[in-house]
């Protein structure tokens, strides 16, 4: 199927969830044609890969950074990028934070959620999460905003076991959008949901859906 009709099957299956079309390793003609079918919102994982294609690509496109970001990498994409999906510790944050400040903008971003049973993932586990925003350090960030949580469930075929782990995510998210309100606390989003999964995170309430290679094919990594 052609990446055209590949998206606007998406967008009718998701309704009003959001389609973050995930471009990584993907040449600028395909994300193109994507553009072409109406798609503004692309994420990427890598801070040089997504700082050149924001540089070559039309000036509407919104990216989101998706994969985990080294503090020392942030300053290469906070004049422009649209939204940090995966921060997984107060550190980050602060540095996000301070990048934000030298480019007169706030940034928006997503707190990661540590759901999966493998220890692979990243991200913050609930009760640092709830420490984190229980005490009054957020509040002296000004140069961020948290939009919402993003989380990535176990890679199993065990779908129970998927649909406990998006659960979770979206029970957290709903206890914390109603407890806390911080002027730079909002959360609304629920980024959660990949190629292989996102029929249980739709279904599971996820609000922005991360999806690659049913869109553009599978990734090939070379020497790998
Ligand atoms: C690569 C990636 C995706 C998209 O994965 P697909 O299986 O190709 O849909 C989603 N989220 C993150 C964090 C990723 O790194």
């Amino acid at each position: 199927m052609s990446i055209k009709n590949t998206i606007s099957n998406l967008r009718n299956e998701l309704g009003d969830c959001k389609l973050i079309a995930v471009s990584k390793t993907k040449p600028n003609e395909l994300i193109l044609e994507a553009y072409e079918a109406g798609q503004r919102d692309f994420g990427e994982n890598k801070v040089q890969e997504l700082a050149r294609k924001s540089e070559e690509l039309p000036k509407d496109i919104k990216w989101h950074m998706i994969g985990h970001l080294q503090r020392n990498k942030v300053k290469y994409i906070a004049s422009f990028v649209h939204l940090i999906h995966g921060v997984d510790s107060e550190r980050l944050l602060t540095a996000i934070n301070k990048e934000g400040a030298k480019n007169d903008r706030v940034i928006s971003c997503l707190l990661q959620v540590h759901i999966a049973s493998e220890d692979t993932k990243f991200g913050f586990d609930k009760e640092e999460l709830i420490e984190f925003l229980s005490s009054s350090r957020l509040s002296a960030l000004e140069h961020v905003s948290i939009v919402g949580l993003m989380g990535m469930a176990t890679n199993t075929d065990d779908k129970h076991q998927v649909h406990q782990e998006f659960a979770k995510l979206r029970e957290l998210s709903q206890a914390l959008g109603v407890k806390y309100q911080f002027p730079n606390l909002n959360i609304q989003e629920i980024s959660m949901g990949m190629s292989g999964d996102y029929t249980i995170a739709l279904e599971e309430g996820s609000t922005m859906v991360r999806i690659g290679s049913s869109i553009f094919g599978a990734r090939h990594y070379p020497n790998q």
